[in-house]
Protein backbone atom coordinates (compact mmCIF):
# COMPACT_ATOMS: atom_id res chain seq x y z
CA UNK A 1 0.00 0.00 0.00
CA UNK A 2 1.42 3.30 -0.75
CA UNK A 3 0.09 6.94 -0.35
CA UNK A 4 -1.58 8.75 -3.27
CA UNK A 5 -3.51 12.12 -3.81
CA UNK A 6 -6.87 11.16 -5.65
CA UNK A 7 -8.35 13.52 -8.23
CA UNK A 8 -12.04 12.70 -9.28
CA UNK A 9 -11.66 14.48 -13.00
CA UNK A 10 -14.54 17.02 -11.49
CA UNK A 11 -13.35 19.16 -8.77
CA UNK A 12 -9.57 20.54 -8.12
CA UNK A 13 -10.48 18.34 -4.37
CA UNK A 14 -7.35 16.68 -3.76
CA UNK A 15 -7.93 13.94 -1.76
CA UNK A 16 -5.44 11.70 0.18
CA UNK A 17 -5.48 7.62 -0.43
CA UNK A 18 -4.09 5.10 0.60
CA UNK A 19 -3.37 2.65 -3.18
CA UNK A 20 -2.81 -0.75 -3.33
CA UNK A 21 -3.05 -3.81 -6.16
CA UNK A 22 -5.28 -6.61 -5.60
CA UNK A 23 -5.27 -9.43 -8.16
CA UNK A 24 -6.36 -7.55 -11.56
CA UNK A 25 -7.95 -4.53 -9.52
CA UNK A 26 -6.35 -1.23 -8.34
CA UNK A 27 -7.85 -0.21 -5.15
CA UNK A 28 -7.97 2.76 -3.45
CA UNK A 29 -8.81 4.22 -0.03
CA UNK A 30 -10.10 8.12 1.21
CA UNK A 31 -11.36 8.95 4.37
CA UNK A 32 -15.10 8.53 3.42
CA UNK A 33 -15.31 5.68 1.13
CA UNK A 34 -12.91 2.77 -0.94
CA UNK A 35 -12.66 2.99 -4.73
CA UNK A 36 -11.60 0.11 -7.38
CA UNK A 37 -10.87 -0.34 -10.72
CA UNK A 38 -9.22 -2.76 -13.31
CA UNK A 39 -6.05 -2.68 -13.77
CA UNK A 40 -6.13 -2.68 -17.38
CA UNK A 41 -8.39 0.22 -17.67
CA UNK A 42 -5.29 2.17 -15.95
CA UNK A 43 -2.99 4.60 -17.55
CA UNK A 44 0.09 5.17 -15.93
CA UNK A 45 1.60 8.25 -17.49
CA UNK A 46 5.27 8.39 -19.18
CA UNK A 47 7.39 9.81 -15.86
CA UNK A 48 9.14 13.12 -16.01
CA UNK A 49 11.64 14.18 -13.60
CA UNK A 50 10.39 16.14 -10.60
CA UNK A 51 6.83 15.82 -11.72
CA UNK A 52 4.63 13.39 -9.39
CA UNK A 53 3.64 10.50 -11.65
CA UNK A 54 -0.04 10.14 -12.35
CA UNK A 55 -2.44 7.18 -12.47
CA UNK A 56 -5.31 7.69 -15.07
CA UNK A 57 -8.59 6.40 -14.85
CA UNK A 58 -11.68 6.25 -16.64
CA UNK A 59 -13.77 9.53 -16.44
CA UNK A 60 -11.18 11.80 -16.42
CA UNK A 61 -10.07 11.08 -12.57
CA UNK A 62 -6.58 10.55 -11.87
CA UNK A 63 -4.51 9.62 -8.77
CA UNK A 64 -0.90 10.98 -7.87
CA UNK A 65 1.65 8.71 -6.59
CA UNK A 66 5.48 8.56 -5.64
CA UNK A 67 6.57 6.97 -8.59
CA UNK A 68 9.86 5.73 -6.37
CA UNK A 69 7.32 4.16 -4.37
CA UNK A 70 5.33 2.47 -7.35
CA UNK A 71 5.86 -1.36 -6.67
CA UNK A 72 7.38 -2.21 -10.12
CA UNK A 73 4.81 -5.12 -10.92
CA UNK A 74 1.71 -2.72 -11.02
CA UNK A 75 2.11 -1.78 -14.26
CA UNK A 76 5.11 -4.47 -15.85
CA UNK A 77 3.98 -4.82 -19.22
CA UNK A 78 2.77 -0.76 -19.96
CA UNK A 79 4.88 1.89 -20.90
CA UNK A 80 8.27 0.24 -22.75
CA UNK A 81 9.40 3.57 -24.16
CA UNK A 82 8.99 5.17 -20.60
CA UNK A 83 11.55 2.61 -19.27
CA UNK A 84 13.31 2.91 -22.02
CA UNK A 85 13.79 6.52 -21.65
CA UNK A 86 14.49 6.35 -18.26
CA UNK A 87 16.89 3.17 -18.54
CA UNK A 88 18.61 5.95 -20.88
CA UNK A 89 18.42 8.39 -18.30
CA UNK A 90 20.05 6.79 -15.94
CA UNK A 91 23.19 5.46 -18.31
CA UNK A 92 24.63 8.18 -20.55
CA UNK A 93 26.54 6.24 -22.23
CA UNK A 94 23.86 4.54 -23.83
CA UNK A 95 22.16 8.10 -24.31
CA UNK A 96 25.59 9.23 -26.06
CA UNK A 97 25.08 6.07 -28.00
CA UNK A 98 21.26 7.37 -28.78
CA UNK A 99 22.24 10.45 -30.18
CA UNK A 100 24.65 9.24 -32.64
CA UNK A 101 21.98 7.05 -33.71
CA UNK A 102 19.95 9.88 -34.13
CA UNK A 103 22.57 11.88 -35.97
CA UNK A 104 23.71 9.49 -38.12
CA UNK A 105 20.21 8.25 -39.34
CA UNK A 106 19.82 11.83 -40.05
CA UNK A 107 23.05 12.20 -42.21
CA UNK A 108 21.95 8.84 -44.26
CA UNK A 109 17.82 10.24 -44.65
CA UNK A 110 20.32 13.23 -46.15
CA UNK A 111 22.93 10.79 -48.09
CA UNK A 112 20.14 8.62 -49.42
CA UNK A 113 16.67 10.32 -49.12
CA UNK A 114 17.65 13.16 -50.59
CA UNK A 115 19.33 11.76 -53.59
CA UNK A 116 16.25 9.59 -53.71
CA UNK A 117 13.75 12.40 -53.34
CA UNK A 118 15.54 14.98 -55.99
CA UNK A 119 15.77 12.58 -58.61
CA UNK A 120 11.55 12.23 -58.02
CA UNK A 121 11.70 16.33 -57.74
CA UNK A 122 13.39 15.98 -61.01
CA UNK A 123 11.66 13.75 -62.99
CA UNK A 124 8.40 15.61 -62.37
CA UNK A 125 9.94 18.92 -62.40
CA UNK A 126 7.42 20.88 -64.80
CA UNK A 127 8.91 21.31 -67.98
CA UNK A 128 8.58 25.18 -68.16
CA UNK A 129 10.74 25.71 -65.07
CA UNK A 130 13.30 23.60 -66.80
CA UNK A 131 13.08 25.78 -69.41
CA UNK A 132 13.33 28.38 -67.16
CA UNK A 133 16.19 27.17 -65.19
CA UNK A 134 18.23 26.44 -68.22
CA UNK A 135 17.66 30.02 -69.61
CA UNK A 136 18.51 31.72 -65.87
CA UNK A 137 21.92 29.49 -66.80
CA UNK A 138 23.15 30.85 -69.58
CA UNK A 139 22.10 34.20 -68.79
CA UNK A 140 24.47 33.96 -65.59
CA UNK A 141 27.04 32.40 -67.76
CA UNK A 142 26.83 34.20 -71.00
CA UNK A 143 29.43 37.44 -70.71
CA UNK A 144 31.07 35.64 -68.30
CA UNK A 145 32.20 31.89 -68.22
CA UNK A 146 30.63 31.72 -71.83
CA UNK A 147 31.88 34.16 -74.52
CA UNK A 148 30.87 34.64 -78.39
CA UNK A 149 31.56 31.78 -80.48
CA UNK A 150 35.04 32.50 -83.05
CA UNK A 151 33.87 29.78 -84.85
CA UNK A 152 33.06 30.20 -88.65
CA UNK A 153 29.76 30.82 -89.72
CA UNK A 154 30.32 27.45 -92.23
CA UNK A 155 31.16 25.23 -89.52
CA UNK A 156 28.80 25.95 -86.74
CA UNK A 157 26.03 25.50 -89.79
CA UNK A 158 27.45 21.83 -90.75
CA UNK A 159 27.60 21.13 -87.32
CA UNK A 160 24.57 22.48 -86.17
CA UNK A 161 22.55 20.48 -89.32
CA UNK A 162 24.19 17.32 -88.17
CA UNK A 163 23.14 17.83 -84.35
CA UNK A 164 19.72 18.60 -85.75
CA UNK A 165 19.62 15.59 -87.92
CA UNK A 166 21.12 13.04 -85.16
CA UNK A 167 18.96 14.64 -82.54
CA UNK A 168 15.51 14.18 -84.63
CA UNK A 169 15.99 10.54 -84.79
CA UNK A 170 16.03 9.68 -81.34
CA UNK A 171 12.82 8.93 -79.89
CA UNK A 172 11.87 9.94 -76.83
CA UNK A 173 13.94 12.97 -76.55
CA UNK A 174 12.42 16.66 -75.39
CA UNK A 175 13.22 19.32 -77.74
CA UNK A 176 17.10 19.94 -77.44
CA UNK A 177 19.31 23.41 -79.47
CA UNK A 178 23.07 23.20 -79.71
CA UNK A 179 25.04 26.13 -78.52
CA UNK A 180 28.57 27.27 -79.24
CA UNK A 181 30.75 29.16 -77.04
CA UNK A 182 33.97 30.39 -76.89
CA UNK A 183 35.50 29.61 -72.95
CA UNK A 184 39.13 30.05 -72.03
CA UNK A 185 37.31 29.35 -68.55
CA UNK A 186 36.12 25.85 -69.08
CA UNK A 187 38.23 24.86 -71.97
CA UNK A 188 37.25 21.69 -73.97
CA UNK A 189 33.63 21.33 -72.64
CA UNK A 190 30.12 20.25 -73.33
CA UNK A 191 27.55 20.17 -70.96
CA UNK A 192 23.64 20.29 -71.32
CA UNK A 193 21.50 22.14 -69.52
CA UNK A 194 17.66 21.95 -68.23
CA UNK A 195 16.12 23.56 -71.09
CA UNK A 196 17.73 21.18 -73.85
CA UNK A 197 20.75 23.30 -74.47
CA UNK A 198 23.31 21.36 -75.36
CA UNK A 199 26.47 23.79 -75.02
CA UNK A 200 30.04 22.85 -76.93
CA UNK A 201 32.93 25.08 -76.22
CA UNK A 202 35.18 26.16 -78.95
CA UNK A 203 38.03 24.31 -77.64
CA UNK A 204 36.50 21.45 -78.03
CA UNK A 205 35.13 21.10 -81.16
CA UNK A 206 38.16 22.53 -82.75
CA UNK A 207 39.96 18.84 -80.51
CA UNK A 208 37.38 16.71 -81.65
CA UNK A 209 38.57 14.69 -85.31
CA UNK A 210 35.86 14.41 -87.04
CA UNK A 211 31.96 14.70 -87.31
CA UNK A 212 31.39 11.05 -86.26
CA UNK A 213 33.52 12.16 -82.80
CA UNK A 214 31.65 15.26 -82.26
CA UNK A 215 28.58 13.35 -82.62
CA UNK A 216 29.18 10.60 -80.17
CA UNK A 217 30.41 13.58 -77.67
CA UNK A 218 26.61 15.20 -78.93
CA UNK A 219 25.10 11.88 -78.34
CA UNK A 220 26.58 11.63 -74.80
CA UNK A 221 25.30 15.40 -73.63
CA UNK A 222 21.93 14.05 -75.36
CA UNK A 223 22.10 11.07 -72.81
CA UNK A 224 22.48 13.43 -69.37
CA UNK A 225 19.32 15.39 -70.87
CA UNK A 226 17.53 12.19 -71.50
CA UNK A 227 18.04 11.29 -67.82
CA UNK A 228 17.73 14.80 -66.44
CA UNK A 229 21.24 14.68 -64.94
CA UNK A 230 22.37 18.47 -64.66
CA UNK A 231 18.59 18.80 -62.72
CA UNK A 232 18.65 16.20 -60.38
CA UNK A 233 22.38 17.10 -59.48
CA UNK A 234 21.52 20.36 -58.59
CA UNK A 235 18.34 19.40 -56.71
CA UNK A 236 20.60 16.50 -54.69
CA UNK A 237 23.17 19.78 -53.97
CA UNK A 238 20.19 22.16 -52.85
CA UNK A 239 18.50 19.48 -51.22
CA UNK A 240 19.12 20.71 -47.68
CA UNK A 241 17.75 24.31 -48.89
CA UNK A 242 14.51 22.71 -50.89
CA UNK A 243 13.82 20.40 -47.42
CA UNK A 244 13.98 24.12 -45.32
CA UNK A 245 11.94 25.78 -48.50
CA UNK A 246 9.08 23.10 -48.16
CA UNK A 247 8.82 23.07 -44.42
CA UNK A 248 8.84 26.77 -44.40
CA UNK A 249 6.37 26.17 -47.57
CA UNK A 250 8.46 28.42 -49.99
CA UNK A 251 7.85 26.44 -52.45
CA UNK A 252 8.72 28.87 -55.13
CA UNK A 253 12.33 29.47 -54.08
CA UNK A 254 12.96 26.50 -55.82
CA UNK A 255 12.70 28.13 -59.00
CA UNK A 256 16.03 30.36 -57.74
CA UNK A 257 17.75 27.74 -57.62
CA UNK A 258 18.48 27.61 -61.57
CA UNK A 259 21.48 29.67 -59.86
CA UNK A 260 23.37 26.32 -58.48
CA UNK A 261 23.69 25.65 -62.23
CA UNK A 262 26.22 28.16 -63.11
CA UNK A 263 28.10 26.99 -59.65
CA UNK A 264 27.90 23.81 -60.35
CA UNK A 265 29.61 24.17 -63.42
CA UNK A 266 32.79 25.48 -62.48
CA UNK A 267 32.87 23.60 -59.21
CA UNK A 268 31.87 19.85 -59.92
CA UNK A 269 31.48 17.24 -62.24
CA UNK A 270 28.68 14.63 -62.40
CA UNK A 271 28.47 11.23 -60.67
CA UNK A 272 29.83 8.41 -62.28
CA UNK A 273 26.80 6.54 -62.18
CA UNK A 274 25.84 9.20 -64.29
CA UNK A 275 28.45 9.36 -66.97
CA UNK A 276 27.92 5.58 -67.30
CA UNK A 277 24.31 6.22 -68.33
CA UNK A 278 25.13 8.89 -70.42
CA UNK A 279 27.89 6.91 -71.78
CA UNK A 280 25.38 3.84 -72.65
CA UNK A 281 22.78 5.97 -73.98
CA UNK A 282 25.38 7.43 -76.31
CA UNK A 283 26.21 3.88 -77.76
CA UNK A 284 22.76 2.82 -78.12
CA UNK A 285 21.58 6.08 -79.56
CA UNK A 286 24.86 6.46 -82.47
CA UNK A 287 24.68 2.03 -83.19
CA UNK A 288 20.50 2.91 -83.83
CA UNK A 289 21.55 5.60 -86.75
CA UNK A 290 24.33 3.58 -88.20
CA UNK A 291 27.69 5.07 -86.17
CA UNK A 292 30.20 3.32 -85.13
CA UNK A 293 30.66 3.57 -81.06
CA UNK A 294 34.23 3.41 -82.04
CA UNK A 295 33.58 7.11 -82.49
CA UNK A 296 33.71 7.57 -79.45
CA UNK A 297 36.93 6.11 -78.34
CA UNK A 298 37.91 8.79 -80.51
CA UNK A 299 36.61 11.57 -79.16
CA UNK A 300 38.05 10.48 -75.76
CA UNK A 301 41.64 10.59 -76.94
CA UNK A 302 40.95 13.54 -78.72
CA UNK A 303 39.79 15.05 -75.07
CA UNK A 304 42.86 13.35 -73.65
CA UNK A 305 45.23 15.01 -75.97
CA UNK A 306 43.84 18.60 -75.13
CA UNK A 307 43.83 17.57 -71.55
CA UNK A 308 46.75 19.61 -69.66
CA UNK A 309 44.73 22.41 -69.90
CA UNK A 310 42.90 23.20 -66.25
CA UNK A 311 39.23 23.34 -65.72
CA UNK A 312 36.57 21.14 -64.38
CA UNK A 313 33.16 20.66 -65.76
CA UNK A 314 31.09 17.81 -67.31
CA UNK A 315 32.63 14.66 -66.10
CA UNK A 316 33.70 13.93 -69.80
CA UNK A 317 36.08 15.93 -69.39
CA UNK A 318 37.24 14.88 -65.82
CA UNK A 319 37.21 11.66 -66.27
CA UNK A 320 39.28 11.65 -69.67
CA UNK A 321 42.11 12.85 -67.11
CA UNK A 322 41.01 10.14 -64.61
CA UNK A 323 42.29 6.01 -64.90
CA UNK A 324 38.07 5.46 -65.13
CA UNK A 325 38.92 6.76 -68.82
CA UNK A 326 40.51 3.46 -69.69
CA UNK A 327 37.34 1.70 -68.19
CA UNK A 328 35.36 4.28 -70.59
CA UNK A 329 37.07 3.29 -73.76
CA UNK A 330 36.94 -0.23 -72.52
CA UNK A 331 32.93 0.21 -72.84
CA UNK A 332 32.73 2.05 -76.10
CA UNK A 333 35.08 -1.04 -77.44
CA UNK A 334 32.73 -3.68 -76.27
CA UNK A 335 29.83 -1.53 -78.13
CA UNK A 336 32.00 -1.39 -80.86
CA UNK A 337 32.22 -5.10 -81.51
CA UNK A 338 28.35 -5.15 -80.79
CA UNK A 339 27.90 -2.50 -83.23
CA UNK A 340 30.28 -4.34 -85.91
CA UNK A 341 28.85 -7.68 -85.72
CA UNK A 342 25.17 -6.56 -85.58
CA UNK A 343 26.50 -4.92 -89.17
CA UNK A 344 28.34 -7.66 -90.40
CA UNK A 345 25.49 -9.45 -92.52
CA UNK A 346 24.21 -6.13 -93.90
ZN1 LIG B 1 29.15 13.55 -69.14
Amino acid sequence: MIPGVFFDGRSSHAIHVDVWRDGDSLKWRGPSREYAVSLVVVEPSARVIGVPFVLHLPDGAHIQVDHDLLPADWFADSHRLERVVDWLERRWPAALIGIFVVVTTLGALFEFGLPWGADRLAMNMPHALEVSMGRQSLAVLEGRALLPTRLSLDRRQHLQAIFQHFADRLTGMPPVQIRFYASPLLGANAFALPDGSVVFTDALVRALPDDQAFIAVTAHELGHQAHHHMLRLVLRSSGVVIVGSMLMGDVASIGGLASGIPIFLLDSHYLRAFEEDADSFAFNALASQGIDPAAFVRAIQALERVRPEVGRGDGLRYLSSHPLTAERIARANAASRAFQLAHAGH
